[in-house]
């Protein structure tokens, strides 16, 4: 199977590092016409010099995607997208007695509202256009609720939801809307989470990350974190016109942690 999707222009948000950027240069990889996006202009820049030395068709554009200003600069300055994936996703261990109301707004804004607001923008395009792919970057916490931080993996099965309820909209047209669940993986913002554990604990970040897996994800069939660039190839699949059959889907690479079949 050859992977092409030259002619489609993909949004990825939150791309300006970790599972993102992965996602951004896998798509540019095969062909699409790439936006960048993050907060801040100095680093949407250095993403999009990094996969343009690679010859990628890609640009950038600064909004942060958990206000709803930004999600309209960010519309008003790509009005289509054919692919759009909602990445950008923050997350934080701390007890439920700690978390406060703000914390709960702000997970909420963040990893629910940005999917939310931008697929409603542009979601209707994809309809009229009969094409379209819309992925949420959920996670296997949203499945199993970790207890460190609850806040977060609510979050992560609202997005469950809100894909699936969208997918139900696309029914007898070539757009889908799936979700792709992550469990452990080696991003920038883990790899700070790893590094801050090992600190704290007298350990190599390797053996930090081992601890992790064994401790807190005992059921995981890989015993590792997973790369970026796995998680990526997953989503340039579901992106691509050869996964035309899958929709509403909750694809997990997330490396067997979740026991059950289905
Ligand atoms: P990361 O922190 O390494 O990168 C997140 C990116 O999102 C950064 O570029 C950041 O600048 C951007 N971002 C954050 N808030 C933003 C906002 N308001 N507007 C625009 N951009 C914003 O994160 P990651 O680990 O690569 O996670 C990406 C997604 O994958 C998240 O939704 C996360 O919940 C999910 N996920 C990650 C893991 C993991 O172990 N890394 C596991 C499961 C799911």
């Amino acid at each position: 199977m050859k992977i092409d999707l030259s002619g489609k222009t993909a949004l990825v948000t939150g791309s300006t590092a970790g599972i993102g950027h992965a996602i951004a240069k896998g798509l540019a990889g095969s062909g699409a016409s790439v936006v960048i996006n993050g907060r801040g202009q100095d680093k949407v820049d250095a993403a999009v010099r990094k996969l343009e030395g690679s010859g990628a068709k890609v640009r950038g554009i600064a909004a942060d995607v958990s206000t709803a200003a930004g999600c309209k600069a960010l519309v008003a300055a790509l009005p289509d997208v054919d692919i759009l994936v909602n990445n950008a996703g923050i997350f934080e261990p701390k007890g439920f007695f700690e978390i406060p109301d703000e914390d709960w707004i702000r997970f909420f804004e963040v990893n629910v509202m940005s999917g939310v607001r931008l697929s409603r923008a542009y979601m209707q395009g994809m309809l009229k256009r009969n094409w379209g792919r819309i992925v949420f970057i959920s996670s296997e916490s949203g499945l199993n609720i970790p207890a460190e931080m609850i806040h977060y993996g609510v979050t992560k099965t609202a997005q469950l939801a809100v894909a699936r309820g969208l997918a139900q909209l696309t029914q007898g047209t070539a757009v889908t809307v799936n979700s792709v669940l992550p469990g452990p993986t080696m991003s920038e913002g883990v790899e700070t989470f790893v590094k801050d554990l090992a600190r704290q604990n007298g350990q190599s970040v390797d053996e930090a990350a081992a601890n992790f897996v064994r401790q807190h994800r005992p059921s995981s069939l890989i015993q590792r974190f997973a790369s970026v660039e796995e998680i990526a190839n997953m989503v340039v699949f579901v992106a691509s016109k050869e996964a035309s059959a899958t929709n509403g889907a909750a694809l997990r690479a997330e490396g067997g942690i979740v026991n059950t079949i289905a």
